[in-house]
């Protein structure tokens, strides 16, 4: 990992040697964008959706970078081309850059851009998946953030909400934080989107509620129209999700991850968890390297 070289301002740098300056906003405040993405094949898995959510990120915090999407995704294929990386993890950041020490941002923004990859072999459902078994989660007493407060749509570098809400799981040593609004419903998980089985239908905490619109969440919804899986996007309570028949989080980097438990109530998997993993798994098959993997046949459409 030590030879990895990371775009910092437009220059390729050691990863070692890739620093900003302590009077940095994004350092400062948290006053910074983000995207975590991850590239199959060489290419980064829809682009444009997290393209489009880094843009609506920066306008909710009044952040005007002066860079449009290709110059991004030029900076992101460079990395990847430099540190010859075929699966990778990417993190692209963009931060209101170093400005006069106050806190009321000045519009005069010189942005500081920087690009960190490293390797991320697929994994996948017919093969070894990168997380380490199905997730365990946990209800926390921090709550998420309200939109009023901080608006959710936007993928900010404050991620202090979510870091308060991991370190309650270390007395029960859960893989994630079930994070619930002002009002005691279901929101989301510290870096995850939540879904469950009921019935016949999906259900996810809507984006009415402080959600981040995850662009797995967007891809699950769309697999479920695809395959003809009601949804339900509401508002929904604790017990909804403990009492579920199957349950999933899902984020860039997990993809669809099966739940084992909730608050220690067994859970599990089940055939429609299983199946938008398959799908999920086929559309990556299919778009990044231009094939099919035994056992895709769920991908109807
Ligand atoms: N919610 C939060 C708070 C997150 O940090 C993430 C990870 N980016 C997600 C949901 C899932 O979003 P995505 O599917 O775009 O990775």
């Amino acid at each position: 990992m030590a030879d990895l070289r990371y775009h910092v301002d437009g220059d390729l740098v050691p990863a070692d040697e890739a620093t900003v300056s302590v009077r940095d906003r994004g350092f400062m405040y948290g006053d910074a964008v983000f995207e975590t993405l991850r590239a199959y094949g060489e290419e980064v898995f829809r682009w444009d959706a997290h393209a489009e959510r880094l843009a609506r990120s920066a306008a909710a915090i009044e952040l005007d970078h002066g860079l449009d999407s290709g110059e991004l995704k030029r900076r992101i294929d460079e990395t990847l081309r430099a540190n010859d990386l075929e699966d990778a993890y990417v993190k692209l950041s963009v931060t209101r850059g170093v400005q006069p020490g106050k806190l009321t941002p000045s519009p005069d923004v010189d942005p500081t851009v920087v690009v960190q990859a490293k390797p991320l072999p697929r994994g996948g459902v017919d093969a070894e998946p990168i997380w380490d078994g199905p997730a365990t989660l946990q209800t926390v007493k921090t709550r998420r953030v309200p939109d009023a407060a901080i608006p959710s749509q936007a993928k900010t570098h404050n991620y202090l909400n979510g870091i308060l809400a991991r370190l309650e799981l270390r007395v029960s040593d859960a893989d994630e934080a079930v994070m619930l609004d002002a009002d005691g419903h279901l929101a989301e998980g510290a870096t995850s989107n939540l879904f469950f089985v009921d019935g016949d239908a999906l259900c996810t905490p809507s984006l009415d509620g402080p959600v981040l619109p995850g662009i797995t969440r967007e891809e699950v919804l769309d697999i479920a129209g695809q395959e003809g899986i009601p949804v339900n996007e509401g508002s929904f309570t604790p017990e909804d999700l403990r009492d579920a028949e199957e349950a999933f989080v899902t984020n860039t980097t997990w993809e669809v991850r099966p739940v084992e438990t909730v608050d220690g109530i067994n859970i599990g998997g089940g055939p429609v968890t299983t199946l938008f993993q398959r799908v999920y798994d086929a559309r990556i098959e299919r778009e990044h390297y231009g094939g099919e993997r035994i056992g895709d046949g769920a991908e109807s459409g």
